[in-house]
């Protein structure tokens, strides 16, 4: 707590929060074949936050999604370390919401 952060209560009010537990589900859900684009491997590091323990790391990103503050959530590769980001707004919404998985579009026919 060394730099001045004047507006920390406030962000951290409005700061959305998802479990790891959850984030796992999500992607689980989404993101079956969610295999790393540059070497396949299918093994992501999912960032936990020190601070709130239990819940992944959330990174702002700067603007505001829907009215709220905007949140991104980065997973990375543990084979080759790409770092792929999903908007943790669009997580928290589809936690909130009924949770539909979308049919996977098929071409084997
Ligand atoms: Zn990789």
């Amino acid at each position: 707590m060394s730099d001045e952060e004047p507006k920390v209560a406030e962000e951290t009010s409005a700061r959305i929060r998802i479990s790891y537990e959850e984030a796992v589900e999500f992607f689980l859900a989404l993101t079956p074949n969610g295999n790393c684009p540059l070497c396949k491997s299918d093994r992501w590091e999912i960032p936990t936050d020190q601070t709130h323990k239990g819940d992944v790391f959330l990174l702002p990103a700067g603007g505001m999604r829907g009215g709220k503050r905007a949140y991104n959530l980065g997973l990375e590769c543990k084979t080759c370390g790409f770092v792929r980001v999903h908007r943790a707004n669009l997580i928290r919404e589809w936690l909130d919401g009924d949770r539909a998985v979308p049919e996977a579009p098929s071409d084997e026919v």
